[in-house]
């Protein structure tokens, strides 16, 4: 049976997992922000905040950009579950915008469409999630320019493009969204077991989604109601969960990221292979955005 997909473990990953293990810290250690420094340098953005789960990074996102009860989410409907969730878990309303049958990424026809007659019955969305399906960037040039037009507030999930590029950038840099979120399931580009990572530009949503991964605890003197009386001292502004990634999962993760030019390297051959061998067939290969580059998962 041919698999959905299998992660590729080396020698590497094996020793970087193991000195980990050996070391002084299992989490809340120096290694998730190696690995969160080294993602956001990577991809051109300013902050990154590594979590258990891509899902836990939506949650986050939803939850630091003031999503709750009788506001909406939109997203695409061809998705994995997780990019409706996040919406719900806020006590949010869940709406779907069409997509563009030769992408499979959200439409903007669909969207500007969909925001006029939301906007004429006072319903529209506080967020959107544009997907990257199979690993490709949705058309968020034009996305964002609607998103600014209502002023609504945009999640990336790019949970299948990490290593991929939108307008000669890589994806997750932020251009032209509030937040960009990958995740590191063995099934998508790269794995930490299980782990997800949010990315954003903003400082203020930077710092309540790293309070938000850790029980909205913040351990900053600047940003407690009054003076620390200690060095232990430290306050919970807002109710958060424990949504932290580990240190053996970031041991791990910074290990496949050295990789992740090869992965995508090796994947855009494969895809090469399947357009050769399929041109001649009575088939609608998977088309292609202008300026994009898959990283081809899926
Ligand atoms: C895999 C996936 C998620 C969730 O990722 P986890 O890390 O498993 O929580 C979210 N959105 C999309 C599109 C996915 O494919």
């Amino acid at each position: 049976m041919i698999p959905y997909g299998k992660q590729d473990i080396n020698q590497e990953d094996i020793d970087a997992v193991v000195q980990v293990l050996r070391s002084d810290f299992l989490t809340q250690g120096p290694v998730v922000p190696r690995f969160e420094e080294a993602v956001a340098e990577r991809v051109g953005a300013k902050h990154a905040i590594a979590v258990n789960s891509a899902t836990s990074a939506l949650h986050i996102a939803c939850a630091a950009l003031d999503l709750g009860p009788g506001d909406w989410l939109w997203t695409s409907p061809i998705t994995f579950v997780a990019s409706a969730n996040c919406g719900r878990y806020c006590g949010a309303k869940v709406d779907f915008v069409d997509i563009d049958p030769d992408t499979f990424n959200m439409c903007p026809d669909a969207l500007e469409h969909k925001l006029a007659e939301a906007e004429k019955a006072g319903r529209l969305p506080k967020i959107l999630v544009p997907v990257h399906m199979c690993g490709q960037s949705p058309d968020m040039a034009r996305i964002a320019e609607l998103t600014h037009r209502y002023d609504i507030r945009v999640i990336e999930d790019a949970s299948h493009s990490i290593g991929a590029e939108y307008q000669n950038r890589p994806v997750g840099d932020c251009s032209y969204s509030d937040v960009t979120v990958f995740s590191f399931h063995p099934v998508k580009i790269i794995t930490t077991g299980e782990g997800g990572l949010a990315l954003t530009n903003d400082e203020v949503v930077a710092t309540r989604m790293a309070e938000l991964r850790t029980h909205g605890i913040t351990r900053n003197p600047a940003r407690m109601s009054r003076e620390p009386d200690g060095p232990w001292y430290y306050e919970q502004r807002e109710l958060g969960w424990n949504y932290r990634m580990t240190e053996i999962q970031a041991a791990l993760g910074l290990s496949q990221f050295e990789r992740l030019e090869d992965f995508v390297a090796r994947r855009r051959e494969l895809a090469g292979h399947y357009d050769d061998a399929l041109t001649d067939l009575p088939l609608r290969i998977p088309g292609r955005l202008e300026g994009a580059r898959s990283s081809w998962h899926l």
